[in-house]
């Protein structure tokens, strides 16, 4: 473990955010899925045949159904509003969780995620159904109370009902798709769900005793404005979710043409962008609020700021995480695992990834083996990403190499940052400093062997 160091606050510098809001990875993974390969099913079997590790895992389980679709949205997902889909899905599933436990069956399963798509497309039977196919099929005992069980909730499509199961079945954290209260904003993003629908929600989740729950916000979309987003930010502070995600929407629209809609409503221009996230840095942190590090916020209470302070916090798939470094194994279409050097991605297409298991395969069509260097240079983006520090001593311990050494190349890039304030790098250690809390991603990206002009367009701006 590094050595745990309290981070500052995060100061905003106008002249700073402009030279360095850039285009960058959000380096949930690294190597970033711009790298992934073509991976054959044999190749992957091999891979996980060889792992020795009985350590505890995440299992990551994606649902990809919607049965509206959010001009927004970047993520994979399927128009349906077909029960019966829903049921062959989970007949996958089944067979994926069958296939899968072969390797990972005696693992304890410490962190489960549901998302999607949206996980409560599936109706309270369905949703049973794939509890128990977990519990099956994994050591999944949630009743231990140990552990993180969350899934993605859409308040258009969570019922009393589906709260009160996912209580009782174990599950101690909720992620609401909140966006933005504002309702022109919702009509034009093909999401409302004003504020009269969600307050019951979060009502009842609290009166359930859920241990955590999420807002994710975004900011840059159509008909916000500082005053709209300052009543949108008050009605969330109002609701005191213990955590926020707050991102920056990516206009995308040769990639997501939906999108293509939101260009022609009109989208805040980068300016407003800017005083939009500046406003809710500001506001939230009056309100309490931590800033945790890319996009996400924490009570101070919340398991996020214990471990950020402690040391502790991860960085994976699903943004930050409090659990210990494990090996994540994703179910479903598009999901991404991450086991034992390697990232290994299923089939995004729907028909290529049932093909594959109804042929008794695993699902898997791309991904990344990491070789020494890429797991030496993750490890130096998750410290500083997750604790803001790099100590040469303890990197060397836990790494095997001369870190000074290692990375003289981006230390000396670095050095442009450190004249602008933005780290601070000393014999002993690199340090983000409260200014570069903000502009993490130019400080991961010198880290980065991967990154050049040709693939930097791939991302979006930091800010
Ligand atoms: S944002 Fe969520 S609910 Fe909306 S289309 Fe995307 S996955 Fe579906």
């Amino acid at each position: 473990m590094t050595t745990a160091r309290p981070l500052p606050d995060v100061v905003w510098d106008d002249t700073l955010i402009r030279k360095y809001n850039i285009k960058g990875p959000r380096y949930t993974s690294y190597p970033t899925a711009v790298q992934f390969h073509d991976i054959s099913a044999m190749e992957a079997e091999h891979h996980l045949m060889q792992q020795q590790s009985a350590g505890p895992m995440s299992l990551y389980i994606h649902i990809p159904f919607c049965r509206h679709l959010c001009y927004y949205c970047g993520c994979n997902k399927i128009a349906s509003k077909s029960v019966r889909q829903a049921d062959e899905y989970l007949d996958r599933l089944a067979l994926e969780m069958a296939n899968t436990s072969r390797f990972f069956g005696q693992r304890t399963i410490t962190q489960l995620h549901l998302g999607g798509g949206t996980p409560t497309f599936l109706n309270e039977a369905q949703m049973s159904r794939l509890l128990d196919l977990v519990s099956r099929n994994y050591q999944w005992l949630p009743d231990a109370g140990a552990g993180e069980y969350s899934i993605e909730l859409d308040p258009r499509e969570t019922s009393p009902e589906m709260l009160k199961l996912l209580r009782e079945r174990g599950f101690n954290r909720l992620s609401f798709g909140i966006q933005d209260f504002n309702e022109a904003t919702q009509i034009a993003i093909h999401r409302v769900q004003p504020l009269g629908l969600v307050q019951p929600l979060i009502e009842q989740s609290r009166d359930l005793a859920f241990e955590s729950l999420n807002f994710d916000l975004i900011y840059g979309l159509p008909h916000q404005t500082p005053t709209t987003f300052a009543e949108t930010l008050e009605q969330v502070i109002e609701l005191n979710p213990d955590r926020i995600s707050l991102y920056n929407y990516a206009h995308l629209p040769e990639r997501f043409p939906a999108q293509k809609r939101l260009g022609m409503i009109g989208l805040p221009n980068p300016e407003t962008k800017l005083q939009l996230i500046q406003l809710a840095i500001t506001r939230l942190q009056d309100a309490g609020y931590r800033y945790i590090g890319m996009d996400h916020f924490a009570r101070a209470d919340d398991s996020l700021c214990k471990a950020l302070d402690e040391g502790t916090l991860q960085r994976n798939f699903q943004g930050y995480a409090t659990q210990a470094e494990t090996d994540m194994l994703a179910l479903g279409v598009s999901g991404i695992s991450q086991i034992g050097g390697a990232i290994l991605q299923n089939h995004t297409d729907l028909e290529h990834y049932q093909n594959r298991i109804d042929n008794g395969q695993l699902a898997i069509r791309r991904g990344f083996w990491l070789s020494e260097d890429d797991t030496v240079r993750r490890a130096a983006i998750n410290a500083l990403s997750c604790q803001g520090y790099l100590n040469f001593a303890d990197f060397d311990r836990q790494n095997g190499v001369n870190s000074r050494q290692y990375f003289s190349s981006s230390l000396n890039q670095l050095k442009k940052l450190q004249a602008d304030g933005l780290v601070h790098i000393n014999s002993q250690a690199v340090a983000v400093t409260e200014l570069g809390r903000l502009l993490l991603r130019p400080i991961l990206m010198a880290f980065d062997a991967y990154l050049d002009e040709s693939n930097q367009n791939a991302f979006s701006k930091v800010l």
